[in-house]
């Protein structure tokens, strides 16, 4: 069977394994850990995209991770109860080595060989998803918040090694939670901008952090869409007057849905799709390259609602179909 030609296929960013596995301890874990293939399933059976027309990544390498994790903290991934701790699931600390690995260390791995591969395509084509990633807890000496590779510190790095022009990177960072470890990590570089909203309440509440925040929004729980989308569209007039960015990488945490246990706002699902249609309408009118990131969100309601959005930004700026070969 010939192989589906490059330019076929579409800046969406994925490979079956993602999914994050616990056999079974999953029941343990309050999350849809599963809502990768869930996102992916949902979006072929619509029809939006094609299984072939996804960009496979491979798997973050040795290098890519040293190039931003200190050899001590990579160390600590030996270590059955640190990994625990990471992911907050104390039974982890009695699965075996191989287990945790494969099913726990490799999806990130792959996910985070994802957003290296989506902040390349995005230069290409003006935008890129990829259905994973966004783990904005981790830096470069710690991981924690179910956060372990600083995928975002990592292919922010990467980005700006292979192609020297870029510089200037604007994140924006809507996951429900403060992004405290591209914060720390990026904490002196003035080229990078950053937007956050966040429950100002609740996890990881690193206070030092936030001082890096360009745009700060600590929101209180409850907020409701009328109010975070209002901030959220002057949030998004006011940056450019600040700052021109190369390139936007946005996590779209999902995690601000009313009825989330961690979140603890009350945005609603439509407005988690205007949200979305919002960041994307900023980066594409001003032609900023964006790379969106998953973040965020594990409840089983979450994979259907990413669907509607990407669904709603075809829709909007007919990102698929203007990709869509001919038949
Ligand atoms: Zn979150």
């Amino acid at each position: 069977m010939p192989k589906p030609k490059n330019n076929d296929k579409l800046p969406i960013v994925y490979s079956k394994n993602y999914d994050i596995g616990f056999r079974g301890m999953e029941k343990l874990h309050p999350f849809d850990l599963r809502k990768y293939s869930h996102v992916f399933n949902e979006l072929v059976r619509r029809g939006l995209i094609k299984p072939d027309q996804v960009v496979k990544p491979e798997k973050a390498s040795e290098k890519d991770l040293a190039a931003v994790h200190s050899a001590e903290y990579l160390k600590t991934w030996q270590d059955r109860k640190a990994l625990a701790g990471i992911f907050e699931v104390p039974a982890m600390g009695k699965m075996p080595a191989f287990v945790t690995r494969q099913l726990v260390i490799n999806p990130m791995l792959h996910q985070t060989g994802g957003s290296i591969a989506a902040a390349e395509l995005a230069l290409q084509h003006g935008w890129a998803i990829n259905l994973g990633g966004g783990f904005h807890h981790a830096s470069a000496e710690r991981g924690h918040g179910f956060c372990l590779v600083a995928d975002i510190t990592i292919a922010i790095k990467k980005l700006r090694e292979t192609h020297p022009e870029i510089k200037k990177i604007m994140i924006v960072d809507l996951d429900a939670h403060q992004g405290d470890g591209y914060e720390r990590d990026f904490y002196k570089d003035p080229d990078v901008f950053i937007l956050d909203f966040y429950n100002k309440y609740t996890f990881p509440m690193d206070i030092s952090a936030r001082q890096r925040i360009n745009i700060n929004e600590g929101l209180k729980p409850g907020t409701k869409d009328q109010e975070y989308l209002a901030k959220l569209a002057d949030a998004l007039r006011q940056a450019p007057a600040e700052f021109k960015p190369d390139v936007i990488f946005y996590v779209a945490g999902t995690d601000i849905l009313a009825g989330d246990p961690v979140g603890q706002l009350a945005v609603s699902a439509a407005g988690v799709v205007q949200r979305d249609e919002m960041v994307f309408g900023h980066a594409l009118t001003n032609k900023i390259p964006v790379v969106m990131l998953f973040g965020g969100g594990y409840l089983p309601s979450n994979a259907g609602m990413i669907a509607d959005s990407i669904e709603n930004l075809d829709k909007k700026f007919g990102l698929l179909k203007k990709n869509t070969p001919q038949p």
